[in-house]
């Protein structure tokens, strides 16, 4: 019997929040609409399931005899998706819907659910140098259209099982999360992998420029991958149930974050800026007052540190596999293990 359910465990974040609970002796369900072969990280230690959330009867069978719920599904890739697509990333609603009434149902004792900085309201990042956004600047609410409208109505929905219900959730807002074992490439990449990918594969094609989406003036705070999933913990486990920031307030704009990934790369590019693309708001960075008052905690890996870490990752894979051309969903789990092969050989 598990104690412990992540959702979304064949992604990214999923992956590496599994993998860290059963290194801690946890016992963990992962679940996943994916098949198992295809997913990011597969822990031998989890029970894994692939199972579409989506579904109500499916999400009773993902919470069974769990005490804890990590909700981390969802249909959302990077910006150039989320902008397209936003019905499709409204349908999430119906994972986030179905766990609750499941996990209220079977008396799960806390459920965690990962939010996101897109429900913050789109005038205030208006400026590449906004003021970092505060938990309360999500109201009066003027989200991202499609995706972030879902993420804020989610939130609520916790609120109010927990109000009406007596359910115990908390919800962390991730601000741009990266590092290795993600996808760099298909266009479910952030910004962090696809410059990565896009500065390694010029690196190993000889090419001497790349392109930006934007003029590269926006700005964005990225949070390290083992910062979330430690925080992600501490805040399922605290006594705050209201909607904390879980997101670096180092803030650069997107042509600092380029001169990082060459300066690590050893390498200087020629950018060439496509203005048409899809860039989000204009600035964004994590007010993170609440979270230490409250938890004496906030990330701490810096830019650097996180971006050296994934662009050897990153470089590795595509080395391993000869090009940077775009991978399904089924190659998610062959890109991790190309990678880890390169990294040992
Ligand atoms: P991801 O796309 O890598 O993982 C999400 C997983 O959810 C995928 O493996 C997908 O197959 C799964 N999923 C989608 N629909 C499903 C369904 N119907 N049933 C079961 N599983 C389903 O994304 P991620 O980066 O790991 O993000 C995890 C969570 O954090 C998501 O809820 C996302 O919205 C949120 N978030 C992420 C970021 C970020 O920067 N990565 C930022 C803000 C919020």
């Amino acid at each position: 019997m598990a104690s412990c359910v992540v959702t979304g465990a064949g992604g990214f974040i999923g992956g590496h929040l599994v993998a860290d609970l059963v290194a801690q002796g946890i016992d963990v369900r992962a679940v996943d609409a994916k098949p198992i072969e295809s997913w990011y990280l597969v822990a031998p230690e989890a029970e894994s399931r692939a199972l579409d959330l989506t579904d109500r009867e499916a999400c009773r069978q993902a919470v069974e005899g769990a005490e804890r719920v990590f909700n981390l599904a969802a249909d959302m890739r990077g910006i150039g998706f989320i902008e397209g697509n936003k019905a499709q990333c409204m349908l999430s609603v119906l994972i986030n819907t179905h766990m609750l009434m499941a996990a209220h149902k079977v008396g799960v004792e806390r459920f965690f659910y990962a939010s996101s900085a897109c429900v913050y309201a789109a005038g205030k990042q208006d400026r590449p140098d906004v003021d970092a956004l505060a938990e309360p600047d999500a109201y009066p609410a003027m989200p991202e259209d499609g995706y972030g409208w879902e993420k804020l109505f989610s939130e609520r929905m916790c609120r109010h099982y927990s109000e009406d219900f007596g359910l115990e959730t908390r919800v962390a807002r991730y601000h741009n999360v990266y590092g290795p074992e993600g996808t760099w490439t298909g266009g479910r990449e952030k910004a962090p992998a696809a410059i990565c990918r896009k500065v390694a594969t010029a690196q190993l094609s000889g090419d001497d420029s790349i392109e930006i989406w934007g003029d590269g003036e926006q700005t964005r705070s990225f949070t390290y991958i083992d910062d979330c999933v430690a925080g992600t913990q501490l805040i399922a486990a605290s006594d705050v149930d209201e909607p904390l920031n879980l997101g670096s307030s180092e803030m650069v704009t997107i042509n600092q974050l380029v001169d990082l990934v060459e300066h690590v790369a050893g390498t200087k590019l020629e950018r060439r800026y496509l203005l048409d693309a899809p860039q989000g708001v204009r600035g964004r960075s994590s007010d993170n007052s609440l979270i230490l008052e409250r938890l004496g905690w906030e990330p701490t890996t810096s830019l650097a540190q996180g971006i050296e870490a994934t662009y050897r990752w990153i470089y590795d894979d595509i080395r391993a596999r000869g090009s940077a051309s775009s991978n399904g969903g089924g190659e998610d789990r062959r890109q991790s293990e190309r990678a880890k092969a390169a990294r040992t050989a």
